[in-house]
């Protein structure tokens, strides 16, 4: 009696933990499985998901990879070396997003590529969703959601892999929705990581400031803004957290007034 009862209390005590998001029952190697699972998905959907051809988009590719690497780079990725990093462009000018599977597959739509005027602008939402990998939101915000369908997984003595199916099947593709605090982390991730890089520390910035600019921030907002927080609110704080950075390198260009991002945008 006494032990059921300890064994259901340890129960309720994960559930109110996983509950807010603060906690990740998945290991790596299930992320890293996630995301080769979606990466599979997502190359076997090319109505809704037309990958740009590397083949015959070089440059541009080589544009996307270089700011992935050079985030990778920054010193300041946790599991630069746990995920296999690679990043697609969607041929979707519609679409104004981007998104990053767990273990760190990362994919940018057209549509948001030419609306970013600077390689900075594109580099602040590179850092954004590298940090929701890097971070782990995906396996927190699962836990968060199934928290007890996977304990129950893991009192029946279910294996690793059939964890990574399981919720593979129930997230979806780029359908999982982080929390206010996760897209806060994202934010001051990529002010993080762009700081020891060339690019404009506060490089997430632009994307919310155009929004508002042009009137779209309470419009078909782009599910990488989510509904929260205030788009206003993310310009002012990604701007104070990189001017209080400190040690970032000396940035002379600070790749916001590049005549290059505007040619390769144009061959999208
Ligand atoms: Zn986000």
């Amino acid at each position: 009696m006494m032990k059921s009862f300890t064994h259901l209390s340890f129960i309720f005590i994960v559930i109110s933990l996983t509950s807010c998001g603060k906690i990740n029952l998945l290991t790596l190697e299930d992320e890293r499985q996630l995301g080769e699972q979606a990466k599979t998905e997502i190359a076997s959907n090319p109505q809704e998901f037309p990958i740009l051809p590397k083949s015959s988009n070089p440059q541009a590719y080589a544009f996307i990879e270089g700011i992935a690497q050079d985030i990778l780079n920054s010193g300041q990725v946790q599991n630069r070396d746990n995920f296999q990093w690679e990043v697609y462009i969607i041929k979707r000018d519609d679409v104004l997003n981007a998104f990053c599977t767990p273990g760190g597959k990362i994919y940018f739509y057209t549509g948001l590529m030419k609306y970013l005027d600077n390689s900075s602008a594109v580099a602040g939402v590179m850092g954004h969703e590298i940090a929701h990998a890097d971070r782990r939101h995906s396996g927190k915000q699962l836990t968060s959601q199934m928290g007890l369908q996977i304990l129950l997984q893991i009192v029946a003595g279910t294996s690793g892999q059939d964890i990574a199916q399981m919720v593979g099947l129930l997230a979806g593709i780029g359908s999982l929705k982080f929390s206010r605090d996760h897209e806060e982390e994202a934010d001051t991730y990529s002010v993080k990581y762009l700081c020891p890089t060339k690019y404009q520390t506060d490089g997430a910035h632009f994307f919310f400031k155009k929004l508002i600019d042009d009137g779209q921030a309470n419009s078909g907002t782009p599910t990488f803004l989510s509904t929260h927080p205030d788009p206003g609110n993310r310009v002012s704080n990604i701007q104070s957290q990189a001017s209080a950075a400190s040690s970032c390198v000396s940035k002379t260009e600070n790749y916001t007034n590049d005549t290059k991002y505007l040619q390769l945008r144009s061959t999208l």
